[in-house]
């Protein structure tokens, strides 16, 4: 015999505590179910152990989804502010650190802590450890657990994405969706570093740990922030953003002078210090390592005051288009977030609910919404989770 209960939430991450809360807050009786041994695990390393819980820009064109104009409702319903007000109430110092990144002052901790009070006040159980055996749907839906048998009325999914094997992460939400007949669309890496083959010639390595401002362009995006060179490839923001928007084989572009008055500051430079070697002039504008790694040889010896217009209009272009081909990125072991999931076509805007199967939600990230760097993918996880906990 199966206990009885309103509503089952599998998944005690970001989206799960706040559905179970949204759903909680309404009289619902409600069961969050986690096989970890603690709730919010991903919240507590994320943000550098700070927690990037949200963006003051939240705004749709920040999300990457086959229907960007799925997330406009959730987001609508749910805000940045609505979170913030959240923060404040149970008396959170946070900052923003930049580009409207809101982090927590002290400790990811805060924002677990928040979220199970909540939980506790809406008279959430809480169930942690507990494996999810076979789910039937007969009317209402029969989970079977490690802890017993549940029939509920409404069955949400909130397990997440595959980044991070290492914690806990699984395909198990892609797994509900295809026994229910919910497409899911293919699944790839996001916020991740590039690798190049070793074998690459152009692998970079000599340059590991140079950093510096550029804008990176890729698949219609380009994101102007800090990139970075590492053993294996490149990283750094700029970098984990537009990897969202790579796919095998593309080139990326950089643009290691962004910006306008480029061709103005190389020919003050040219003027203060004539006799200089345009490496050495580049070594203004560029770490030093990047600026000997970048500029061909056939500029050494050779006075910048005596280089032809031309000559310093193909390099500073060549410097402007410099076109990479990453090999791959570092793939789920280090991704912050996967792309693609549970097709939003096959679900409500409104509520999340699955068209064809009434009473399955899917919210967070396993469904095909998936945000910037910079707090976005927690606002993701709390609108999603707050618009089903509504309707669950
Ligand atoms: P998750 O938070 O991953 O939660 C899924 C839950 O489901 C987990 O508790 C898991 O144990 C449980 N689960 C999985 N499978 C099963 C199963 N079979 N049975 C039972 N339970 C199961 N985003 C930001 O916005 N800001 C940041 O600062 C940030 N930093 C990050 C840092 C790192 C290192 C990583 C990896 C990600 C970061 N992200 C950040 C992304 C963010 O963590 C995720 O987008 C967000 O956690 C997704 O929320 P979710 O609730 O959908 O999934």
């Amino acid at each position: 015999s199966a206990t009885k209960t309103d509503v089952i939430v599998i998944g005690a991450g970001a989206a799960g505590l706040m559905c179970a809360i949204s759903a909680g807050r309404r009289g619902r009786r409600v069961l969050l179910i986690d096989h970890a041994e603690k709730a919010g695990k991903k919240i507590l390393i994320s943000g550098g152990g700070r927690c990037n819980f949200t963006n003051l820009h939240t705004a749709p064109d920040r999300f990457i989804s086959a229907n960007r104009h799925f997330c406009i409702s959730a987001l609508r319903r749910y805000t940045q502010h609505d979170f913030i007000a959240l923060v404040r109430r149970h008396g959170i110092a946070f900052h923003e650190k930049k580009l409207g990144q809101l982090f927590c002052d002290d400790s990811a901790r805060d924002i677990v802590g928040m979220l199970l009070r909540e939980c506790e006040e809406a008279g959430v159980t809480l169930m942690l450890d507990t494996t999810v055996g076979r789910i039937e749907k007969d009317g209402g839906f029969r989970v079977e657990t490690s802890g017993g048998a549940f029939d509920t009325e409404s069955l949400v999914i909130a397990t997440g994405g595959l980044s991070i094997p290492k914690m806990g992460a699984t395909g198990f939400g892609y797994g509900v969706a295809k026994q229910f007949g919910v497409e899911v669309l293919p699944t790839r890496a996001g916020l991740v570093p590039f690798t190049f083959a070793d074998a690459d010639p152009r692998n970079f390595k000599d340059l590991a740990g140079v950093a510096f401002d550029a804008e990176v362009r890729c698949g219609g995006a380009s994101f102007s922030e800090a990139m970075l060179f590492t053993h294996r490839g490149l990283s750094g923001p700029a970098i984990l953003q537009i990897s969202s928007y790579w796919k095998d084989g593309m080139p990326v572009e950089i643009d290691m002078l962004p910006g306008a008055g480029i061709e103005d500051r190389l020919k003050g430079l040219v003027a203060e210090r004539p006799k200089a070697e345009v490496k050495t002039l580049l070594s203004d504008l560029l770490p030093r390592r990047l600026a000997l790694k970048v500029t061909p040889a056939s500029f050494d010896g050779r006075p910048a005051n005596r280089v032809p217009e031309r000559e310093w209009q193909s390099l500073t272009h060549d410097l402007r288009h410099w076109e990479i081909s990453p090999a791959g990125t570092e793939g789920y072991r280090t991704a912050e977030v996967t792309l693609g999931g549970v097709d939003t076509a096959a679900l409500s805007s409104k509520t999340m609910e699955a068209r064809a199967v009434p009473g399955l939600y899917f919210i967070g990230e396993v469904v095909d919404v998936t945000g910037w760097l910079g707090g976005y993918n927690f606002q993701w996880a709390w609108s999603s989770g707050y618009c089903a906990g509504q309707f669950a």
